[in-house]
Order: C-alpha cells, then sequence, then structure tokens
C-alpha cells in the first residue's frame, strides 16, 4: 500500500489526466524529511506519440486563434495561479524542499507574472511584423509565424516558475507545448495544466508527461517537434542541444554558471554583504545565476568576513512552513550528496579556509533529521585554480576571493567558460557601467542581485546558454519570420527581355 501524501499523477494531454501505459512509476520525495508525496507515472514512447499527435491537431486552430483571443484565456489562467498562489506554493515546498516563505512570495507570483506579461504583449499588437517602403511602388512586409508542437524541459530548482516561463511565450505566439517537469520536482505539472483547461485552453494546447532523461532524449529527437527550450545542467543542455540541430529544430538553452560578484573597495558593506548572501544562500544555494565567486578587495577582506559571519547567524533552517525559516534542506539526496563532495573537496584538496559552515547538517528539529540538509558553508582565501572556485556547485557554497585592481578583477571573473550573470557593488555608478560592459555575461546587476522580472530578457552567454526567455525579447524564441516584398510597379524587371 502506498504511503503517499498525494493521489498518483497520470500524464496531462489531450485536455485531461490520461493513465500512462508503461506501468512504471517512480516517486516524488518531500526532501527536508525523506518521505513520499506521490507516485508518478512514466511514459511509455507510445504515450509520448500520442500526446504529440494530440498537440499537432491542436496547432492548427490555436495558431489560427486572433492573439488577443489567446491572450484572453492566459489573463484568465494567471488570475486563476494568483487566486491558488498559497496552495500550489504548499505543494512546491513540499516538491521542492524551498522555504514556503519563498515559494508563497516569488515561485507563482513570477510564473503568473510572465503570463500576464505575454498575454498582454500578444493581446496589444506585440506579434505584429514591420512594414519597410523601398520605393514607391515597392515595399517589404514581415509577418511572425509560431513554430509548432513545442518542447519545454524543466530543472528542479524553480518548477512552476519554469514552467510558466516556457509555457507563457510559447502559448502566447499560437504554438502548443509537451512540458516535461524534472523527475524531483514534478508535482505542479498537473495543477497548471488544469488551470490551463479550467481558463478555457483548448485540449491539446499544453500536455504533460513524466519521466527521466530519457524520455527527454525521446523528446527532443521527435521529429514532429519544432522547438526545445530546455532549462538544466551545462552538460545535459548540450546532449540535448546536439540531438535537435541535428533535425534542425529551434532551441533556447538555459544552463549553469559560476558568476562573479564583483565588490569594489567604495561599496557599502552592509549591501555587499547582504548582496552576497542573497546571492549563495537564496533557495538553499539552488539558483542558476548564483554569485558565487565573490571578489573582495584585499584591503576589505577583514571588514567584509566580519559583517558576513555576524549575519550568517541570520540563515534560519527549519520547518518549511514557519513564517520565521529561511533555508531549506537541497532537492535530493543525489543532489545533498554532490553538494557535500564539494565541501569535502574544498576542505581536503582545495585546502581553502573554511570561514563557516562544512560537512555535517545544520540544526533542525528531529522530525526533519533525514531530510536533504547541508550547512550553509563559507570558503576564505581562495585561488581561482580551486575546483570549488571553477565549476558550478548549485547549493550554498560561497568562495570568498581577494584582488587588489579593477582591471585584475574583471579579467579573472571573465577567466570561465560560463557567461550566465555578473554583478557590481559600488558607490561609483560610472566605473559600475564600464566594469559591467567589460563582464562576459548575459544577466547583470548593479548594487542588488537575483531580481529577473517578466520585463527582464535573461539567459547565457558562452555555455551558459543560447537565447533569452521573457522580456519582448523573449517572444521572437517563438515564432519564425516571413518576409515579403510587394512590387506594384506592374512590370516585371527582368534581364530576359527581347534585345
Ligand atoms: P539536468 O540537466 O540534470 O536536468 C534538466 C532536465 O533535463 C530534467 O528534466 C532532466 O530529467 C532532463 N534530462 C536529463 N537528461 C536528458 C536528455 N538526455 N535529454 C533531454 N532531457 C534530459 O539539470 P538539473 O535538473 O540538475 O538542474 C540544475 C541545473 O539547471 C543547474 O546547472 C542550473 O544552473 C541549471 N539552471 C539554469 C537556469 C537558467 O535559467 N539558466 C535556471 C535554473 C537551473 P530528470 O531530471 O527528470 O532526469
Amino acid at each position: 500500500m502506498s504511503t503517499s501524501q498525494f493521489p498518483t499523477r497520470q500524464l496531462y494531454y489531450d485536455g485531461r489526466a490520461q493513465p500512462a501505459s508503461s506501468g512504471k512509476t517512480f516517486k516524488s520525495i518531500n526532501p527536508s524529511n525523506a518521505t513520499p508525496l506521490a507516485e508518478i507515472q512514466v511514459a511509455a514512447h507510445t504515450d509520448i506519440d500520442t500526446a504529440i499527435a494530440a498537440a499537432d491537431r491542436a496547432f492548427h486552430s490555436w495558431s489560427q486563434t486572433p492573439p488577443i483571443a489567446r491572450a484572453r484565456i492566459l489573463q484568465k489562467a494567471a488570475a486563476l495561479l494568483r487566486e491558488r498562489n498559497d496552495e500550489i506554493a504548499r505543494v512546491e515546498t513540499l516538491d521542492s524542499g524551498k522555504a514556503y516563505t519563498e515559494t508563497s512570495t516569488v515561485d507563482v507570483v513570477t510564473g503568473a507574472d510572465t503570463l500576464e506579461y505575454y498575454a498582454n504583449l500578444v493581446g496589444g499588437g506585440g506579434l505584429n511584423g514591420e512594414t519597410t517602403q523601398l520605393r514607391e511602388d515597392a515595399w517589404v512586409y514581415t509577418k511572425k509565424a509560431p513554430l509548432g508542437v513545442c518542447v519545454g524541459i524543466g530543472a528542479w530548482n524553480y518548477p512552476i516558475q519554469i514552467a510558466l516561463w516556457k509555457s507563457a511565450p510559447c502559448l502566447a505566439a499560437g504554438n502548443t507545448m509537451i512540458y516535461k517537469p524534472s523527475e524531483f520536482t514534478p508535482l505542479h505539472a498537473q495543477t497548471l495544466a488544469e488551470i490551463y483547461t479550467e481558463a478555457g485552453l483548448p485540449a491539446g494546447v499544453f500536455n504533460v508527461v513524466y519521466g527521466a532523461g530519457d524520455v527527454g532524449a525521446y523528446l527532443t529527437a521527435h521529429p514532429t517537434i519544432a522547438k526545445v527550450s530546455f532549462t538544466g545542467q551545462v552538460t545535459t543542455g548540450m546532449k540535448v542541444a546536439g540531438s535537435a540541430a541535428g533535425n534542425m529544430k529551434y532551441v533556447t538553452m538555459e544552463l549553469g554558471g559560476k558568476s562573479p560578484l564583483i565588490i569594489l573597495p567604495d561599496a557599502e558593506l552592509d549591501s555587499a554583504v547582504d548582496g552576497a548572501m542573497m546571492a549563495n544562500f537564496y533557495s538553499t544555494g539552488q539558483v542558476c545565476t548564483n554569485g558565487t565567486r565573490v571578489f573582495v578587495p584585499a584591503s576589505m577582506k577583514t571588514a567584509f568576513e566580519k559583517r558576513l559571519l555576524e549575519k550568517m547567524e541570520y540563515i534560519r533552517p527549519g520547518p518549511l512552513f514557519d513564517d520565521t525559516t529561511n533555508f531549506g534542506p537541497l532537492s535530493s539526496a543525489v543532489h545533498a550528496e554532490k553538494v557535500a563532495y564539494y565541501i569535502r573537496h574544498g576542505i581536503e584538496t582545495d585546502k581553502a579556509t573554511l570561514l563557516y559552515g562544512g560537512l555535517g547538517k545544520p540544526q533542525v528539529p528531529k522530525e526533519l533529521q533525514d531530510g536533504f540538509w547541508i550547512r550553509p558553508t563559507v570558503f576564505t582565501n581562495c585561488t581561482d585554480d580551486m575546483k570549488i572556485v571553477k565549476e558550478e556547485i548549485f547549493g550554498p557554497v560561497m568562495s570568498i576571493l581577494t584582488y587588489e585592481t579593477v582591471d585584475e578583477v574583471v579579467k579573472r571573473a571573465n577567466t570561465t567558460e560560463l557567461g550566465l550573470a555578473a554583478g557590481v557593488f559600488t558607490n561609483n555608478l560610472n566605473l559600475a557601467h564600464r566594469i559591467i560592459d567589460q563582464l562576459q555575461a548575459g544577466i547583470t546587476w548593479i548594487n542588488t542581485w537575483g531580481e529577473s522580472p517578466a520585463e527582464m530578457a535573461v539567459g547565457g552567454w558562452k555555455n551558459s546558454g543560447v537565447g533569452v526567455e521573457n522580456g519582448r525579447r523573449g517572444i521572437e524564441a517563438w515564432v519564425k519570420n516571413k518576409s515579403t516584398l510587394v512590387d506594384t510597379n506592374g512590370a516585371v524587371a527582368t534581364v530576359f527581355a527581347k534585345l
């Protein structure tokens, strides 16, 4: 008998939940105490084919639906998400291990914002093309056409937000979608599908399949799929992009980072410490844009570390639904092991100085002791060649590095194959802009860290990704362009005229 807290999840396609035919299931686990939450049915290849066929059938009429009518449905879905915010956030907390103080104020809200943003954009003419007068009797007009059936593949750190950041522009532009959540955090997907259906989305426009990497790989290689939008690790992204490119599919890749956070000597100390903590410990460090390489002027190191150590005491692991808890476990046992491996490596092999935290679990109540908890950890006296400084850890581990000059720190900040985010803390705004201009990253901040509103197009440079999500530019990733040259002259200019 199953001891799961929620009913078994079936696949969702053609407008309703449908049983998978594989006969296989996997479990979603509550990371705070390692107890099972639900059984999830795994999609067989035939189920995926059927879901894709439903999405393909739905594409014709959805893509022909006027943008303003599509917008009305998506706006209603955004309103339903907001109405059900607390209930959805509760499930996100159980599934991902993130504190309810986060999920109830950020995860659903920022997803609904993006849905509303794209609904308003297309409803207000955002998919209109351009007209260019070439000469008196000739002009060019362009049209943005949807791509077809698209795939969204999500990571586990911001489950419903990722599902919405992908499905909102996809559906607003007139495409249909097959969405595969991470197997570690699948519970949001059916709720989102049901909300879309309740809002009036036609059957087959948004569909959900479950499974691990092989399900993702099957989707990515499927001949009917026009585009793959992927969020996950660089190594997986390279496989996905390679498979998609073989069939000339469009891709968007939102991948990992090892981002530099640069503090200048004139920065306000408290702001710099607060920024560095948000950039390393929010969501227990499981944020792709984390500023894990914290560059501090050598002259400021002692003061920075003293204030940081005082503030580290404000990190409060504990029961995830407590109003004061601001730090949860890692999202899975396997990920907790990976982060612990890096902490051990930092201590034993890199020989960085452990300033705070380290191996073992933080103090949590007895009933949470089986959860996937890791202590918030700070290393100092780090050098650029250390493994903990070079590789993405994706956990609550900060590395402090010191520097002497601006030229030096910019050069070191850019010495990485990743280029997701970067930021500067200083009161000298002229210098801040000059430094930002030189940093090789697609998402940058000045005197703040982490905010990523619907209006802001975000995406990585170098190995951190291809394309952007959100903002006006984000819609372009879900359409293809058609240019038409019209000539009303009446006589075709030809070189084949009679001499
Ligand atoms: P993974 O790359 O392990 O997995 C991402 C998704 O891809 C999961 O749904 C996974 O399935 C699926 N998948 C695995 N193998 C394949 C394959 N061969 N073909 C298609 N799909 C596959 O990433 P994580 O889930 O570990 O997420 C953490 C990573 O995501 C970090 O590197 C982080 O930086 C990055 N990230 C990037 C963001 C950005 O916007 N740039 C935002 C958030 C996270 P399953 O897990 O079910 O096996």
